[in-house]
Parts: structure tokens; sequence; C-alpha cells
């Protein structure tokens, strides 16, 4: 017979989101709180950005593990495989069982590699990199630094990922590098999105295509990547409009791979049934499940249509915790969230746009516009983004106070 444990309140995941959550709930006196990860390492992955734009060291956006989890919590150091809702239990990859009676689910978003043709053996040859790994993102600072001539080719793929800014952002970064060492007219830049605009925030939107033009980028539009060929350097790009397909000769690419659910996520009954992207079903407001009402889901995990950003997952862990407060006091879950979310945009190695939104996919600004105009691009803004985002997620976020 597996061996099964239980915990009142049991947590999938212990990134930006779980770590949150726990936190709160230990601040608020609730006990016997597990976390369930198998990493021993805990990312601030925002970091990997200026990682890979040559702004900011790897080794600054890990920690161990061990030292995030809030003390009082279990650590469960193993992964969830599948969970039963309906028996409240999870099962781990030692076969054992969790069972719990309030669970929190948010182990993040899955990179699927294998989606496009030739894309994982072209993230093995040494023109192509992605900050969307930590093993990967120093590769992507080596590449723009030495390249002085030719195409550079940016991606982003279509469907949801972790923050939908940075596959422009390191397009950027790049530009402002190569016209600081005299070479960006002698290198074409082409960045490939997927969306029919540069940004889904109309007045974010205006001041990006200027940058777009400042740096001479080629943008393309509606386009995606469907294919690569490592051997010859090429990437194959279909635009969803005109049904053209182009072959471009790269010598750096940046990727970012599509992204979606934990495939053990979309075979479980917390998915959607009727929505193939399978991630949690949860109401948007509330975070609560909408039909396990013991269950919540936030951060890149979860089906809210918010942007998958740890700014997000900022304004959602109160949220949960009070819901799940309530919820274990018999009470309805009462408190919402607004879908706000930010995507601090750098647009070069030393400016940012501060793009902060909610479901309304309207200006949402934290600080107030007469004081401090975050529509347009800033130096104070950079910094926050350096070295004042860092420091408020390790030492406030992850501490339940922010
Ligand atoms: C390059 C890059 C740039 C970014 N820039 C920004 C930015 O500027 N601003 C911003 O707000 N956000 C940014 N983000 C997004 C932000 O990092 C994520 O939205 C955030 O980390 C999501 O938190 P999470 O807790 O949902 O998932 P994660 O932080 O990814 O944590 C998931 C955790 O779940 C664990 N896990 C996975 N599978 C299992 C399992 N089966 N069982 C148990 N545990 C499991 C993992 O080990 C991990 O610890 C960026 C992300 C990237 C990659």
């Amino acid at each position: 017979m597996a061996r099964t444990v239980h915990h009142t309140t049991l947590i999938i995941g212990g990134g930006n989101a779980g770590i949150s959550v726990a936190a709160r709930l230990r601040r608020a006196g609730i006990t016997d709180i597990a976390i369930l990860d198998p990493a021993n390492t805990h990312y601030y992955q925002p970091l990997w950005t200026l990682v890979g734009g040559g702004r900011a060291p790897i080794t600054s956006s890990a920690r161990p593990q061990a030292g995030v989890i809030p003390a009082g919590v279990t650590w469960i150091r193993d992964r969830a495989e599948t969970v039963d809702p309906d028996n409240q239990t999870v099962t781990i990859a030692d076969g054992s069982q969790v069972s719990y009676d309030h669970l929190v689910v948010c182990p993040g978003i899955q990179l699927d590699w294998t989606a496009i043709p030739g894309m994982r053996e072209a993230i093995a040859t040494p023109r192509v990199s992605s900050n969307y790994t930590y093993d990967l993102a120093p590769k992507t600072w080596e590449r723009i630094r030495s390249l002085r001539s030719g195409t550079a080719v940016f991606t982003m793929p279509a469907g949801p990922i972790k923050c939908a800014g940075a596959p422009q952002k390191i397009a950027y970064l790049a530009c402002d590098y190569w016209r600081g060492q005299g070479v960006l007219d002698d290198i074409r830049v082409v960045l490939v999105l997927p969306t029919p605009a540069i940004f889904g925030v109309q007045e974010f939107a205006d001041v990006l295509d200027k940058v777009v033009a400042r740096y001479g980028i080629e943008l393309r539009t509606n386009s995606e990547l469907i294919e690569v060929d490592p051997d010859s350097r090429h990437a194959v790009v279909v635009n969803h409009t005109t049904g053209i397909r182009d072959d471009i000769g790269y010598d750096l690419m940046h990727l970012v791979p599509p992204q979606s659910a934990p495939d053990w996520i979309k075979k479980s009954p917390l998915a959607d049934p009727a929505n193939p992207a399978g991630y949690v079903q949860v109401d948007k407001y509330t975070l609560q499940h909408t039909r396990y009402p013991n269950v919540f889901s936030l951060g890149d995990a979860g089906n809210s249509p918010n942007s998958k950003t740890g700014a997000a997952i900022r304004k959602q862990a109160p949220v949960v915790v009070a819901n799940l407060l309530a919820t274990m006091a018999g009470q309805p879950a009462a408190q919402q969230y607004d879908g706000y979310a930010s995507c601090p945009l750098t647009t070069a190695r030393n400016k940012m746009l501060l793009a902060e939104f909610d479901y309304t996919m309207r200006p949402h600004p934290t600080f107030p516009p007469r004081l401090i105009n975050t529509r347009k691009e800033r130096r104070d803004m950079w910094y926050l983004k350096r070295h004042g985002l860092p420091l408020l997620y390790w030492n406030l976020i992850l501490k339940g106070r922010a």
C-alpha cells in the first residue's frame, strides 16, 4: 500500500506564487502547511532578461530553496504526478500520496521545446539562445556581445507565455548595445511576434513602436517561427495574415519556446474539460476552482486571463490567502483580483517603460501619474527593475510582506 501523509494545506510548487502564499498563510497564523516542490534552487526569473542583455550576473537570480521556505512550513522535496480532487489526494513521484483539506496549485508553466521542428536541436548550437532558462541566459549575452554584423532574429511563440514582454525586451537591450558599439547599422534585426501589434495596450504600444523605429528593427507582426534548420542556420517564419512563409538566415537567434500548462495538470480533473489549454480552471476574480471550492490556483499555472507575471502574483497572493482563510472558516470567497499585471519593458540598457494594466487592458499605474509618468521610458524605472524589484522580491514578496 502506498504511504499517505496528510497536511491541512498543501501547496504544489514553491516558486514565486507558492512561497508568497505560504508566507502569507504563516503570517495569518495558519499551521500544518506543506509545500511540494522537487527543486533545490529558487529562481528570480525576471532577472534573466538582464542577464541575457549583459546587465546582471546570473548567480544573483538564484538562491537555495531551503532559504526561502517559510519557517514552520514542511517542504516535501518531490514533484506532484497526479491529483485526485474528489478524494483530496496528490500522488507524488516516489509513489506515496499526500492528502489535504485545502490545496493551492502553482507549479508554473511548461516550456515546450519540441513544439517547433528543429528548435530543440537549434538551442544546443552556438548561435541560438533563450533567456527562458537559467543555463541559457548567459549564452544570450555571449552571442550578443560577439555579433558585429549579420542577421539577428528574436521570436515570440503564439499562446500564453510567462512575461510576454520578455521576447522583445532582449531585442532592445541587444540593439542598444550594438548601437553603442557602432555596429547596429551592420546588423539586420528581425522581431517576430504572433500578435497584431507590438503590445496589447495602445498607450504602451505607441511608445514601443517608436523604440522599434529608433533601432531600425524589422517588425513582423501576426507572424510565428514554425521551423528551424540549425545546420544551415535558417528560421522559417510564417505570416498568419498573408500565409507567406519566409526563410530567414540568421547569425544569432533568441528563441522563446511555446508554453503550456504542465502535462499532468492538463490530464487532471483540475483543468477545464472544455479548454485544451489545460490550465487550472479558476474563477478569474476569486482564483477559487470553479468545481472544487477547497482548491485555489494562481501564478502561471492558473487559467485566469491575466498576463503571466510575478507582478500579477503580487496582487493574486493576498486574494488567494484571504479567500482560503474565508473558505477555512466556512465563509464565501469574497476577495477579488482585478487582473493587474505589469511588464517592465527594458527599452535600452538604462531605460525602462513600466507597463501596468489589468483585465480592462487599460493602464493601471501604481505611481500617481502627475508625480511619476510611467507612460514613457524612464531611467529611474531602470533602477527599479535592476535593483528595486529584486530587493522587493527576496526581502518582502517571498516573506509575505508585499
Ligand atoms: C525570461 C523571463 C523574464 C521574466 N520577466 C518578468 C518580469 O520582468 N516581471 C514579472 O513580473 N515577471 C517576469 N517573468 C515571469 C515570472 O518569473 C513568472 O510569472 C513567475 O515566476 C511565475 O511564478 P509561479 O510560482 O507561477 O511559477 P515558478 O516561479 O516558475 O515556480 C514554479 C515552481 O513549481 C515547481 N514545480 C514544477 N512542477 C512541479 C510539480 N509537478 N510538483 C511540484 N512542484 C513543481 C518548480 O520547481 C518551481 O519551483 C519572467 C520570466 C522569464 C522566464
